[in-house]
């Protein structure tokens, strides 16, 4: 078997086995993530675990997230096709991709040069032209492209960060990773009357750094 058909079939078994047996149903979390070679995220030396139930390194001391995580923080964002997101911590891409083949435009901030370099040269590989990233401080947000239906932070803040909250659409979704050593994925939806919160469970994430300007 090829390099190529190994990956699709590791992929294929990832999306049965670690997402659809646990619950994952969106047809479009299902569909972007069985189309996105997770293999191109991940250093070329640990390649052939790409599709391993867990996170992984990836450069700089960052990870990549394990998928079923990935397939639950979008999933709980219900996004739809015409939606515009933003990501907090673009590191590999590698949600990011698969963003932009759910969402009509996709915005990514990574604090990290590197990280951001690598992350647009395989979107470009892969002909990913939806999504805009950018080098800088993902609590400021992007407030020119706000506001968003969604937001998806990648990273585990010790508050939540009120710029995002700020630049949230009202009926927008916003998850995220919150704490530091005892995480929880909270979801915050913005309504007309304020902000509704729901805990989605124990995850560990890298921390959402303070930028020293
Ligand atoms: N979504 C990524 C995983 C991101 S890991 C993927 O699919 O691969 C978290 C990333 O957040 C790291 O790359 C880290 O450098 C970045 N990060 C940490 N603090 C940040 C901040 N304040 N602003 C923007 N990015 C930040």
């Amino acid at each position: 078997m090829s390099e190529t058909e190994n990956f699709s079939t590791l992929r294929a078994q990832m999306i049965e086995q670690q997402l659809i047996a646990r619950e994952i149903t969106d047809p479009l979390v299902l569909k972007a993530m069985s189309e996105i070679p997770r293999e191109i995220f991940v250093p070329k030396a640990i390649r052939k675990d790409a599709y391993e139930d867990c996170a992984l390194p990836i450069e700089l001391g960052q990870t990549i997230s394990q998928p079923y995580v990935v397939a639950l923080m979008l999933q709980s964002l219900a996004l739809r096709s015409s939606d515009k997101v933003l990501e907090i911590g673009t590191g590999s891409g590698y949600e990011a991709a698969i963003l932009g083949k759910m969402a009509r435009n996709v915005y990514s901030i990574e604090l990290e040069p590197e990280l951001n370099q690598a992350a647009a040269d395989r979107l470009k590989a892969l002909k990913i032209n939806n999504v805009s990233l950018r080098v800088g401080d993902g609590y400021k947000g992007w407030p020119e492209q706000a506001p968003f239906e969604a937001i998806v932070v990648s990273a585990a803040p010790s508050e939540i960060p009120r710029e995002l909250v700020a630049q949230l659409k009202v009926g927008g979704r916003l998850i995220l990773p919150f704490g530091e050593e005892d995480q929880e994925l909270v979801l915050i939806e913005k309504t007309e009357s304020g902000l509704e919160s729901e805990e989605l469970g124990g995850v560990r994430f890298v921390p959402m750094r303070k930028s020293v300007e």
